[in-house]
């Protein structure tokens, strides 16, 4: 299958080329930088969409950029980066004549309220209560196909969770501090901390991108009556908090983990806006993906976080 995926230069989309490559299909990344197995965003608007088989958008202004403050440029980029190269994609789907099989967005669990307490699936409701959600509500819907080219096309949303690997991601970030022994919880650090190995979100995106018919997993979970999308949750099964997850990485980089950076700390460095996202948190379980069979690789933070530090 051909296979082309907005944003696959990033961290998500380097771990899905190597894994479409490795099951023997061709990728075709869409970029801002031209290059050898690139198009443009600009020459996907000017030329249309490339003949493939499969579509994915992973683009999007990384959310925890450390060089970026959070203000209205960087809020108003957060937007346009995921919402403007989806609707392009979407744009390009629907006026092509010869359209891929399916359509595959990756968006985040920031749609769900943080909750202590509540435990959220695919089929969890939910209305936009920050810019986070609203993001989400935004960035899905604009990768709706309209009505009339939806019926031979699999659309499907992934919303992950905080995305762990070696090459990039949060624990570029975090690693260093807790390689010197300064790593702690996140405020409370009670929070949950909703997250997946990074192969394994490579592996959700690969089994979305198969067509219907060839499945080799179980059968594939309807979506809702009112959105032709099939949504699923990018998380790993085990539920986990901010503290486990620090205690966990300690344990295994074999460092203390004994300076819990408080909250009012993080909300200064980044914006309330923003460190909601590690100060706050969501229980989120991928229950449709494994209504499918898909096994994970790395279903406990044990194994994703040793497979990461490489020990
Ligand atoms: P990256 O931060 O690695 O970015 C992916 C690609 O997006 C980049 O390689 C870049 O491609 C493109 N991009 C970056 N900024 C812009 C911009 N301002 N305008 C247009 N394109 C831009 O993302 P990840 O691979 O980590 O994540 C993939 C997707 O999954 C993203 O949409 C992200 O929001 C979502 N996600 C990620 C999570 C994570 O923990 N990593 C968690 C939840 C969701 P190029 O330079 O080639 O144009």
């Amino acid at each position: 299958m051909r296979v082309l995926i907005g944003g696959g230069s990033g961290f998500v989309g380097r771990e899905l080329s190597r894994l479409l490559r490795v099951k023997g299909h061709e990728v075709t990344v869409i970029s801002r930088q031209p290059g050898p197995g690139k198009i443009t965003w600009g020459e996907l608007e000017s030329q249309g969409l490339p003949p493939c088989e499969g579509a994915v958008n992973l683009a999007g202004e990384n959310l925890m950029n450390p060089l970026r403050w959070w203000n209205e440029s960087f809020k108003k980029d957060l937007f346009s980066s995921r919402i403007d190269t989806t609707k392009s994609m979407a744009r390009a789907i629907a006026a092509s004549s010869s359209p891929p099989h399916s359509w595959v967005l990756v968006s985040g669990v920031a749609c769900y309220k943080p909750s202590l307490t509540d435990v959220y699936t695919e089929d969890s409701e939910w209305t936009p209560f920050d810019i986070l959600s609203k993001l989400v509500k935004e960035w899905e819907a604009s990768a709706l196909l309209p009505e009339n080219v939806t019926n031979d096309i699999k659309q499907v949303v992934i919303r992950s969770g905080v995305v762990l690997g070696r090459d990039g991601g949060a624990m570029k970030q975090m690693l260093p501090p807790f390689w010197l022994g300064l790593g702690g919880t996140l405020g409370s650090g009670s929070q949950p901390f909703p997250w997946i190995h990074v192969s394994d979100l490579a592996g959700i995106i690969a089994h979305a991108l198969e067509p219907n018919d060839q499945e080799s997993l179980g059968p594939e979970p309807l979506a809702t009556p009112s959105s032709p999308q099939q949504v699923f949750n990018g998380v790993a099964p085990a539920l986990n908090t901010n503290l486990e997850f620090t205690k966990e990485l300690g344990r295994i980089l074999n460092r203390p983990t004994i300076f819990p950076m408080p909250g009012f700390v993080v909300n200064a460095a980044m914006g309330s806006e923003r460190a909601s996202v590690l100060l706050e948190g969501q229980n989120v379980v991928p229950k449709r993906i494994q209504e499918t069979g898909f096994e994970y690789k790395y279903p406990d933070l044990n194994l994703a976080l040793k497979e990461i530090i490489g020990s």
